[in-house]
């Protein structure tokens, strides 16, 4: 075996002796201090010595990480292969689809297609199809998922094939429960056992997964974030992830949580926190005393919002209480005991106040728990936290503040607007700020079974009270596993939440992902009659305007508390800490404070109702758990019988005519901007995953193709389609192209003639011209959700570059890996500050096969006013990933390789 450091050795894991690569052998050979290294990059180590095989990944890899050190992190390339992959089914079908597209390539260019397989073991949950259609009965749910069956029984049937076809791929079936609540209560295991050349041996449990909130896992001391679905395939095939070795932000935390205060608002405060810090590209390591008075359910739920704070991933490494979850969570002793004994084993065993080394972050950072205030996160971005005592002068303020700055643009005049909701009672009147939506929702809260009950608690103690709901809002309860249905249940806490309208929708990630399904008629006609500013109260962790509801402007992350608490006040145009939610029977004001449970009562019905039994029970089989699921039929063929009228399954183009050989890199020309884009552009503007518009080119080729706007379904839902996908990328209603001024939503001028029309349409034409398109775009380009077809739609539209200011970490990754030149401008400049305007004709003269990760590239920009010349940094940051652009994307490079070897 190849092994240069000498680090395979055993150890006693209980119940036998298995190998382990020990990092210790790097510090006998004076490569490293182990106990300096931050928990997170021990972790990253081992899979890097572990995997360390000359080839792939080779003895500098190790020395490199090796010598890590808080001053000069990002030297080194790391080469990471993860335990496993996890996918979720939006981004899931369409890996699967260039894997079964894979396959057929690879019969093309004369190889065996059952080569193309995970390597890596995959798990996908089936979870963003729930649409939260039916609401507020006790049959909502069984008429939701009814619904999602129709909708999606394609794509279904296309996972089921995969499911026999591939080996190394299971599938969590529909309508049991969010990616990453059923990767912590059951899939993540923080130790395996697996086998190699020399025998059983054991490895930290790390993975990549396809959404973003992937990071959720490091909560549970499992190291793991979101990728691109491409980048997910290529990891799944084999390849190692390319990163830099990154900076570690040490996050200490102190104190305690006030009474009052929730986990949600600790991580709206620690999001403001490190947004404000600026921690893109780092880790976030989290220690002090605090940490160990910290549930895992509460560390997870800080881990899952590392993307709204901007770092790669948010790590807790294992303690005491990790071994404590994974009990309560029905996990054997056996598994346990091997996590206890290999996590000390290898110092990743994390003891708070402990005497000898600690480790050494890039910076350090602290916060006080102790100062933790509740609060709410909007109207429009995750990093805006708003105390819950100033949720009203703030919404108040957005509605007069202009739009730039992230405000409403009304009129005072306009302030005043209302409408009226007609209702069998003789209807009532709403204003802005009206709460039309308030869902307990999303995989970051319905985890914490401390936050689910106490928001039971409350609902148990406003009806009680006599308080109601207000008419107007549509209520939801999605969790994202059925064991939260099990303790609500051995809580009776149901029942109070059902009173209030929570009623079960579904178990997947409706609201948070855009899922709210249609509003009642009355509520939608009025909102729309008086333009108004509506309001969403969710407990998920995304709010980008246009995401929750097309009708809904301010949407604000809360606990699951407060959004009952917002139900019952029915606007967040109220002062929760001073006005009263409503009035009891006898006409009394019941305010906030008089029906908040008390975190003595939480614990007591937590240690009550929570039980592991609970998640045995529900996890023994959940691979057959959907009885619809097993009864559908299977092509148990190699290749996927592709089917040229489905709307939903599609083979996509981009390995059609694949030669065996790429061709050199060549200089970019005669470019034309097809979008002049400002700031904070994110994946839900350029690829959005909501509704989809029949007046838009995605509508239409659908009505073409006799589908009617009904069963239209979500663009997520269709990933699997080239032809929708690509119709829809820079479809989003709210995205403004500064080269068609005035406009809203996907429209573009084609130049030179500038005639107005869709950007789809516009592309096409540019592209019957043979003209190759760039994007022009400001800072943060590509943030939010991970979406590979924010990278493919570009593709597919012709863009050859995007030219920005800077770049969220996964998009630009994503660019690169479907052969998309990122360029970034020099730090204080933008397209703007440059003097340009989108009209011009961009070179790239010295872009050839010489290209280097990093390198600086001349541009030249010509316009009837004259020519512009500057310089940008092409964003290929590895040889990798310089490999899969001159391959033309991962997928080419994926393929040729497995071809040759
Ligand atoms: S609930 Fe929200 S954060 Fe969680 S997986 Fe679904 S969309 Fe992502």
């Amino acid at each position: 075996m190849f092994d240069p450091f000498h680090a395979r050795d055993t150890f006693e894991t209980g119940r036998g002796r298995a190998g382990i690569y020990r990092l210790s052998r790097l510090e006998d050979a004076g490569l490293t201090r182990v106990g300096r290294l931050p928990f997170s990059i021990r972790v990253l180590l081992e899979a890097v010595l572990r995997n360390c095989d000359g080839q792939a990944v080779t003895e500098r890899d190790v020395r490199n990480l090796a010598g890590w050190g808080p001053d000069c992190p990002a030297a080194a390339e790391v080469p990471f292969k993860p335990a496993r992959v996890v996918l979720q089914d939006f981004t899931g079908v369409p890996a699967l689809v260039d894997l079964a597209a894979m396959r057929d390539a690879m019969r093309r260019l004369g190889g065996d297609p059952r080569r193309i397989n995970p390597l890596v073991p995959a798990d996908l949950v089936i979870d963003h199809s729930v649409q939260a259609d039916f609401f507020g009965s006790p049959d909502a749910m069984q008429k939701n998922v009814a619904l999602e069956f129709q909708r999606n029984r394609e794509r279904y049937e296309f996972l089921r094939w995969g499911r026999e076809a591939f080996e190394n791929f299971r599938v969590v079936p529909p309508a049991l429960g969010i990616v990453h609540q059923v990767n912590l209560e059951f899939l993540a295991k923080c130790v395996f056992l697996r086998a190699d050349a020399a025998g059983p041996v054991a490895l930290p449990d790390t993975l990549l997964g396809t959404d973003s909130h992937t990071t959720m896992i490091n909560g549970l001391g499992v190291l793991g974030w979101g990728v691109g679905g491409i980048e997910a395939e290529a990891v799944m095939l084999g390849q190692p992830l390319g990163m830099l070795a990154p900076e570690v932000v040490g996050l200490e935390l102190s104190g305690r949580l006030p009474a009052g205060a929730t986990a949600t608002d600790l991580v709206l405060t620690v999001t403001q926190l490190l947004r404000r810090e600026g921690v893109v590209n780092k880790f976030v390591e989290f220690f002090g005393p605090a940490v160990a008075t910290m549930k895992v359910a509460e560390r997870a739920l800080v881990a899952n919002m590392a993307p709204e704070y901007g770092a790669t991933m948010g790590f807790f490494p294992i303690d005491d209480l990790t071994l404590a979850y994974l009990r309560q969570t029905g996990r054997t002793d056996e598994e346990v005991a091997l996590v206890e004994r290999y996590a000390k084993e290898q110092q990743l065993f994390y003891r708070p106040g402990q005497p000898g080394e600690t480790p050494e972050y890039t910076k350090v950072l602290r916060l006080d728990l102790g100062t933790i205030e509740p609060s709410l996160a909007g109207p429009k971005r995750p990093q805006d936290r708003v105390a819950l005592g100033s949720v009203q002068a703030s919404f108040r303020q957005a509605l007069r503040a202009p739009v730039a700055q992230r405000g409403f643009g009304l009129s005072e005049e306009e302030t005043l607007r209302t409408a009226a909701v007609a209702g069998d009672d003789g209807g009532t009147t709403i204003g802005h700020g009206a709460v039309v939506i308030a869902a307990i929702t999303s995989c970051t809260n319905t985890s914490n079974p401390d936050l689910m009950l106490a928001a039971g608690l409350l609902a148990r103690n406003a009806v009680q009270r006599g308080l109601r709901v207000k008419p107007y809002v549509k209520t939801s309860l999605a969790p994202g596993s059925r064991v939260v249905t099990d303790y609500y249940r051995a809580s009776g806490l149901d029942r109070p939440l059902e009173e209030l309208g929570f009623h079960l929708v579904g178990y997947g990630c409706t609201t948070c992902i855009g899922n709210s399904g249609p509003l009642p008629e009355p509520v939608a006609e009025a909102v729309g009659r008086g333009n108004l500013v509506a309001a969403a109260v969710l407990s998920g962790n995304r709010n980008f305007e246009g995401r929750i509801n097309p009708l809904v402007k301010a949407n604000y992350l809360a606990s699951p508390p407060l959004v009952v608490a917002y139900a019952l006040a029915g606007t967040v145009d109220i002062d929760l800490v001073t006005e009263p939610l409503g009035t009891d029977r006898d006409g009394r004001p019941v305010f906030l404070k008089d029906v908040w449970p008390t975190p003595a009562e939480v614990a007591a019905v937590v240690a009550q109702a929570v039980r592991p039994e609970m998640f045995r029970a529900r996890y023994s089989n959940v691979f057959q758990s959907n009885a619809d699921w097993n009864a559908m039929s299977v092509a148990g063929s190699e290749l996927f019988p592709w089917d040229p009228a489905s709307t939903y399954i599609q083979e996509p183009p981009f390995l059609v005519d694949l030669a065996a050989e790429p061709g050199p890199i060549a200089p970019l020309g005669g470019a034309r901007v097809l979008l002049a884009l400002g700031d904070s552009v994110t994946t839900d503007h350029i690829s959005p995953a909501g509704s989809i518009a029949a007046t838009s080119p995605a509508g239409k080729y659908l009505l073409e193709h006799g589908v009617q706007p009904v069963d239209f379904n979500s663009y997520g839902s269709r990933r699997g389609n080239d032809r929708v996908m690509t119709r829809g990328t820079f479809a989003n209603i709210r995205i403004r192209n500064q080269l068609a001024p005035g406009t809203e939503g996907g429209v573009t001028r084609h130049l030179p003639d500038g005639r107005l029309m869709p950007i789809f349409d516009a592309a096409m034409r540019y592209k019957a011209e043979g003209v190759p398109l760039l994007v022009l775009a400001g800072t943060e380009y590509g943030a939010g959700s991970s979406r590979d077809w924010a990278a493919k739609g570009s593709y597919l539209l012709g863009i050859r570059a995007v030219l920005a200011a800077s770049f969220e970490r996964i998009h630009r990754s994503n660019l690169v890996g479907m052969g998309v030149l990122p360029l970034e401008l020099p730090p204080g400049q933008s397209w703007q500050s440059l003097g340009l305007s989108g009209e011009e004709v961009y070179d790239l003269p010295d872009l050839d096969d010489r290209l280097q990760p990093g390198a600086e590239l001349a541009v030249t920009a010509t316009a009837a006013g004259g020519v512009r010349r500057f310089r940008v940094k092409a964003r290929i940051d590895t040889p990798v990933e310089l490999e899969y652009y001159r391959n033309g994307g991962i997928l080419q490079t994926v393929l040729r390789k497995l071809l040759k070897a």
